[in-house]
């Protein structure tokens, strides 16, 4: 076979405004295609004592065991599970939407008996239901609760769920692969024992690691465990052993530029400050949800329950979805994401992460929503969502100036 059929592969520009990979900063692109060094270098293990230093101001914990792990954000899902799961252990599962269920199922896999507790897809799991179930079924190894449900909106609220898993003696998994670096994600002012993320949604980073952390008392469930993790390469005994300074012992190599690029992701974080960060994804949102409206697309979740970073909106009955997904990508160079499962057809779901959270991204979006609705006969005054985000930026610029 010849390979001169094989051009130079380019890719298409695209603005990023679906539930994830986001926009990548140029500063990261360049860190991704620096020379490689070995990965027990001196100055390599020197750059993963950053990346853990810089994991623990965004998980805002001091946990020793924080790190990167190789692979995407369900890697960091299903590792959790592996490693504090043991066959014979009753974890319960908030199942809310995907993410949920897919947690249920990795419980199940690695022996684990799932009870769930079932809220209706773009609500979120009410904690008294968490204290009933948990007085009434002890005794429970683990809660998992999903922070950002990705597939529907919907924002859990974490703040008192440390507290009321330590009453029962349960540990509190929490999946923040998409809330990570939008919202606050509080692992050690909530007692969240183990919390996971991933790199393509509010990092800005490509993706392929799923930064993690787990607190000491997680830790020592580990050490009480009396089985082996059943997965070898995700088993956390052996992975802390290449990061800890006293071992640095080999396990698999590690990704070196993807960690490049995590630690650079990481300090355009820590640049802009995660305040500052989490204050510039509620406003953009609520730009977007202003111009939304009037186009009568309204969000899903209930107010105070909503997402910045990804906006889950429901559709009216004249829209075409799909017809304006396909031309927002192919005319317009914009993703946006359809909606999973339930809510196939019935609902978008506009990403505003990280890079990809910006006020000339949200105007270009509305522009362009404004230009297919009119073409199509759906919209017969053009230009009110736009004036309508724009209302809320200069909004927020006269509060700040009062404020300041
Ligand atoms: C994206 C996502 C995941 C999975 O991450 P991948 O990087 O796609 O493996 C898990 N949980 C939530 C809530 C997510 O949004």
């Amino acid at each position: 076979m010849s390979t001169a059929q094989y051009q130079d592969f380019i890719p298409p520009s695209r603005l990023l405004l679906g539930p994830g990979p986001s926009m990548v900063h140029p500063r990261v692109l360049h860190a991704l295609s620096l020379p490689l060094l070995g990965h027990l270098d001196p100055v390599f293990l020197g750059l993963m004592d950053e990346i853990q230093a810089l994991l623990r101001a965004t998980f805002q914990t001091q946990n020793e065991l924080t790190i990167a792990l190789s692979g995407t954000g369900s890697a960091g899902m299903e590792a959790v599970i592996a490693n504090l799961i043991e066959p014979g252990d009753r974890a319960i599962v908030g199942v809310n939407g995907i993410f949920g269920s897919r947690l249920a199922t990795m419980v199940e896999r690695h022996g684990g008996t799932v009870l769930p507790i079932e809220v209706p897809w773009g609500t979120t799991i009410p904690l008294e239901l968490l204290r009933d179930r948990l007085s009434h079924s002890a005794p429970v190894k683990a809660v998992v609760l999903v922070h950002a449900e990705t597939s529907t909106g919907a924002r859990q609220p974490l703040e008192d769920a440390g507290s009321l898993c330590r009453d029962y003696d349960a540990l509190l998994i929490v999946d923040a692969v998409t809330s990570l670096g939008g919202v606050p994600v509080e692992v050690d002012a909530w007692g969240i024992d183990a919390c996971y993320s991933g790199t393509q949604k509010c990092l800005s980073c490509p993706p392929g690691l799923a930064p993690l952390t787990l607190s000491s008392r997680a830790v020592h469930s580990l050490q009480e465990r009396t089985t082996p993790c059943r997965s070898w390469y995700f088993d956390f005994s052996l992975i802390a052993e290449y990061w800890a300074d006293r071992t640095r012992a080999y396990h698999h190599t590690a990704p070196i530029s993807m960690l490049y690029g995590l630690r650079e992701a990481l300090r355009l974080v820590h640049e802009e400050g995660l305040s500052a960060r989490i204050a510039r994804h509620q406003l953009n949102s609520d730009a977007l949800l202003a111009g939304l409206h009037k186009l009568d697309l309204l969000p899903l979740p209930a107010a105070g329950h909503r997402l910045p970073m990804l906006n889950c909106v429901t559709l009216p009955d004249r829209i075409d979805e799909a017809l304006v997904r396909s031309q927002l990508l192919n005319n317009y160079g914009i993703e946006i994401g359809g909606g999973l499962g339930p809510l196939r057809g019935r609902v978008w779901r506009i990403g505003l992460m990280g890079e990809s959270c910006r006020e000339a991204h949200v105007l270009t979006l509305l522009n362009a929503l404004e230009e297919i609705f009119t073409c199509h006969g759906w919209l017969t005054h053009p230009g009110r969502a736009v004036q309508a985000a724009e209302e809320t930026y200069t909004g927020s610029q006269r509060s700040a100036r009062r404020s300041a």
